[in-house]
């Protein structure tokens, strides 16, 4: 098939084929009109914890909330500053100072989050926040190895990461996201690898007491009903997202293979456009999930809109580096303040990627890159005229030679 549009993100057919299971979850909750709490929230937890090889979960109604929540239960207080990076969703600085504490970055270096020094805010940096961005994972060891040094708080951004493992060399064993840091955020907004039908996350962690905490702190602070020991949030995990994201748990090692397998074959199918577009690089100690596949080209914009007017649904994450969106005027960072992300923000194109993705879908995306790079290369080697230049067609000629393509 070479017609039809192509998704960003197609939801619908993995739905349905699971319809009649998850039809069920829904029948249950109307039948027992157990809606919040109940048995489904802590079977999906008790999964969910075997699954990240953590020793708790606990459900949470956002991966917003598991990630405010888990800093206030790792003792995050006002004053506090807490580092992550600027190329993320504005979720992570937002539970940042929602614990009211100063969010701070280090700037990415491309392949790693690397060194933690904050001397900005004043604060004391009390907690760093590695951002398992796209479902690759950070680079675990150096972190925690600081953190160890500074007595810093790890909490892991896994809310992109469900089920990505990192090779640690301190232990020599491949762990998963969300089992490295204190605890960790994971969201199941629908578009994640695993996603509810409607908002949840989670929080996983080692830590009894964190897990107690977080608990309290997720249903008003309640150590039993009406008894308020704290001040809590309403951050609670519906019985009805449970028991969908229970069924969908099942089956999301192999949709995040899905995802490997279709992420090598992009890798394959756009080498030859080397010279325009750099595809995920994949160290050697990180097995990603793909919860994105994110290209990085100069002519990102152009690209964007070529595949658009091919059929081809993108997405950019995240257009503007979270340090100069609007709302952070206040904290005084400018363009040029982190150079790394800002130039990537510039550059990064997300293509189409979720389990079930088509083959025959991939090589038309390919094909489209490739037809663009090849297009660019051309224009700016003077073969053929852009509009800029003038009219097209001056000389007719269309070249279609190999070198134009890349290597
Ligand atoms: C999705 C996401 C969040 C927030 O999760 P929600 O469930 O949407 O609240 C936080 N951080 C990252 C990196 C995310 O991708």
């Amino acid at each position: 098939m070479t017609t039809g549009e192509i998704p960003f993100l197609d939801l619908v057919t993995v739905h349905r084929e699971l319809r009649e299971e998850l039809r069920s979850v829904f029948e249950t909750a109307l039948d027992t009109a157990g809606f919040v709490g109940g048995p489904a929230v802590q079977e999906f937890e008790r999964d969910f914890a075997a699954f990240c090889e953590s020793q708790f979960c606990v459900g949470m109604a956002s991966g917003t909330d598991a990630l405010r929540l888990a800093l206030v239960a790792a003792g995050v207080r006002p004053g506090d500053t807490v580092v992550t990076v600027p190329l993320t969703f504005i979720a992570t600085t937002e539970a940042i100072s929602q614990a009211g504490a100063r969010p701070d970055f280090v700037d990415i270096d491309e392949r790693k989050v690397g060194r933690v020094v904050s001397k900005r805010t004043g604060g004391p940096v009390t907690a760093v926040i590695p951002v398992h961005l796209y479902g690759q994972m950070a680079d675990m060891d150096p972190i925690l190895e600081l953190a160890a040094r500074y007595d810093l708080i790890v909490i892991e951004d896994a809310c992109q990461a469900h089920g990505a493992e990192y090779l640690s060399n301190k232990e020599d064993r491949w762990r998963k996201a969300g089992s490295m840091g204190r605890a960790a955020a994971f969201s199941f907004y629908p578009s994640k690898n695993l996603g509810a039908c409607g908002e949840a996350g989670a929080v996983t962690t080692d830590d009894e007491q964190l897990a107690r905490r977080c608990q309290m702190l997720r249903d008003h602070g309640q150590s039993r009903k009406y008894f308020h020991d704290i001040e809590g949030y309403n951050g609670r995990l519906d019985s009805i997202q449970a028991g969908i994201l229970r069924v969908k748990l099942q089956h999301l090692t192999r949709w995040n293979e899905q995802r490997r397998q279709s992420a090598e074959s992009y890798n394959e199918l756009l080498a030859p456009t080397a010279g325009r577009v750099a595809v995920p690089y994949q160290p050697s100690w990180s097995k990603p999930v793909y919860h994105l596949y994110v290209i990085r080209t100069p002519d990102r914009n152009e690209l964007q809109k070529h595949l658009t007017e091919s059929g081809i649904g993108t997405a950019i994450h995240y257009p503007i580096p979270v340090h100069l969106q609007a709302t952070y005027a206040l904290l005084g960072w400018k363009r040029g303040d982190f150079p790394v992300s800002e130039e990537a923000a510039n550059q990064i194109l997300s293509l189409p990627m979720f389990a079930g993705l088509r083959s025959e879908d991939q090589h038309r995306v390919a094909e489209a890159v490739a037809g663009f790079a090849s297009i660019r290369s051309a224009s700016e080697a003077g073969i053929f005229p852009t509009p800029s230049h003038g009219s097209f067609g001056a000389k007719g000629e269309v070249h279609h030679g190999s070198s134009l393509l890349g290597r």
